[in-house]
């Protein structure tokens, strides 16, 4: 039996990839398409918003009671209830939606004691590469070298800096032994804004429809070294989100992560 899904933020950018690439596998099977109650798609067929065959089943409002996992990239308001929905109905959880808040972050870490629950701020391998080489290779080049992430994303994101640049700075960080986040610094201006040493600064640019670009850039005096991820389309996350959805089910209650899906 392919396993049952269910996509909160259906309607949604990424929700909409992740139907479409869902039905383009034929692994799984999509049990509810989920979005908020004042989405004007509500009742639509979520195969033809998703661009692929009619699927014959309807973006909705409701959270089924059974399904194998719930992938949500929706919105922060939308967590509480999709995580004590999961919660309560053992549902494993893939949680794609960046900007939680602490107390969220919270809540999914004590429903990882009674359901499995990947949350990453970005599905993509590559970048998942990049998460665990960031770390060593500050430890590598030591405290001479400055370190700034800087991350560009479309006009409509509403978080800033993104999950992703924070996962980096965190990374770097734990290596570092800064103090995260307090070792941030968010832009830079003003007529006292001198580089202090210990602190990551973070940039965020916003425009256009730039799909996701993060460089960490590690410059001393004489060098610079720079390592950068370009995201070419929306599909690398979702096709990451549906890989960690096929990994998570069936496995024992926790907290997992991206790493855990690719072995790294
Ligand atoms: P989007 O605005 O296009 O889609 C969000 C969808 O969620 C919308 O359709 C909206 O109507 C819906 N929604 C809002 N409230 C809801 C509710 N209460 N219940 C159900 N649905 C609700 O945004 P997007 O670009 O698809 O991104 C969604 C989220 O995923 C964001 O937080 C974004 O930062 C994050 N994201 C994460 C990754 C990753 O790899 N982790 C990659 C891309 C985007």
């Amino acid at each position: 039996m392919k396993p049952r899904l269910i996509i909160n933020g259906a309607a949604g950018r990424m929700g909409r990839r992740i139907a479409a690439l869902a039905v383009e596998a034929g692994r799984f099977d999509i049990i509810a398409a989920v979005d908020s109650a004042d989405h004007p798609d509500i009742g639509a067929d979520a195969g033809v918003l998703a661009r692929v065959d009619k699927l014959g089943i309807e973006l909705g409002t409701d959270l089924p009671k059974k399904a194998d996992c719930l992938i949500d990239f929706s919105l922060p308001q939308a967590a509480d209830g999709v995580i004590e929905h999961c919660r309560s109905c053992g549902i494993a959880l893939v949680m794609g939606t960046t900007g939680l808040s602490d107390d969220q972050v919270a809540k999914i870490a004590r429903a990882a004691e009674k359901i499995p629950v990947i949350r990453a701020s970005n599905f993509s391998v590559g970048m998942n590469v990049l998460f665990s080489l960031v770390g060593s290779v500050a430890g590598r080049l030591g405290d001479q070298y400055d370190i700034e992430v800087v991350e560009a994303h479309h006009r409509f994101k509403k978080d800033s800096p993104s999950g992703t640049a924070l996962t980096l700075a965190e990374n770097i960080a734990r290596e570092t032994g800064w103090d995260f986040p307090a070792c941030l610094v968010h832009g830079r201006s003003g007529k006292n804004a001198l580089r202090q040493k210990g602190t990551i600064g973070m940039h965020s640019v916003r425009a256009g429809d730039i799909t996701g670009e993060h460089s960490v850039i590690f410059s001393t005096l004489g060098e610079t070294l720079t390592l950068a991820h370009s995201a070419h389309s929306r599909d690398n996350f979702a096709r990451g989100a549906l890989r960690a959805a096929e990994w998570i089910i069936g496995k024992t209650p926790g907290a997992y992560s991206m790493a855990d899906v690719l072995g790294i």
